[in-house]
C-alpha cells in the first residue's frame, strides 16, 4: 500500500488553496463599494452569479478534500466509497480528493452527465 503522507501533504496544500479562494470570493460578493451606475450594478450582479457558482464548487471541493483527509485517517483512502474496490494510486495522484475508483466515477459521470448535456 502506497504511503499516504504525500497525499496528505497535497490535500492539506489544496485545502489551504481552496480556503483562500473561498475567502476572496466572499469578499468579491460583498463588494462594499457598490456602484451608483445602474448598468454597472447589473454587471456586478452577473458577476455575483458566477462567483456564487464558483463558491459552490469551491465549497464542494473543500468537502471532498476534508472527506479525503478523513479517509486517510481511517485508512480508507485507497478504497472506493461506492464499490469497496481499490483506487489506484495513479488516479489519486491526478485527483487526490477522489473517493471513487475509475469504474464507479465513470458510471456516475454517465448517470449525471446525461442530465447535464440535456441542459
Ligand atoms: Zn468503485
Amino acid at each position: 500500500m502506497p504511503d499516504t503522507q504525500v497525499f496528505k501533504d497535497r490535500l492539506t496544500a489544496l485545502k489551504a488553496d481552496v480556503t483562500l479562494r473561498l475567502n476572496s470570493i466572499d469578499k468579491d460578493i460583498r463588494h462594499e463599494d457598490m456602484s451608483a451606475d445602474w448598468s454597472e450594478q447589473a454587471t456586478e450582479r452577473e458577476n455575483d452569479e458566477v462567483l456564487e457558482s464558483l463558491g459552490i464548487n469551491a465549497d464542494q471541493t473543500l468537502l471532498m478534500i476534508n472527506n479525503a483527509l478523513q479517509r486517510i485517517e481511517v485508512g480508507e483512502y485507497f478504497i472506493c466509497s461506492e464499490c469497496g474496490g481499490s483506487i489506484p494510486a495513479a488516479r489519486l495522484e491526478l485527483l487526490p480528493f477522489s473517493a471513487l475508483c475509475v469504474d464507479c466515477a465513470e458510471y456516475l459521470e454517465r448517470e449525471t452527465g446525461a442530465t447535464q448535456s440535456a441542459n
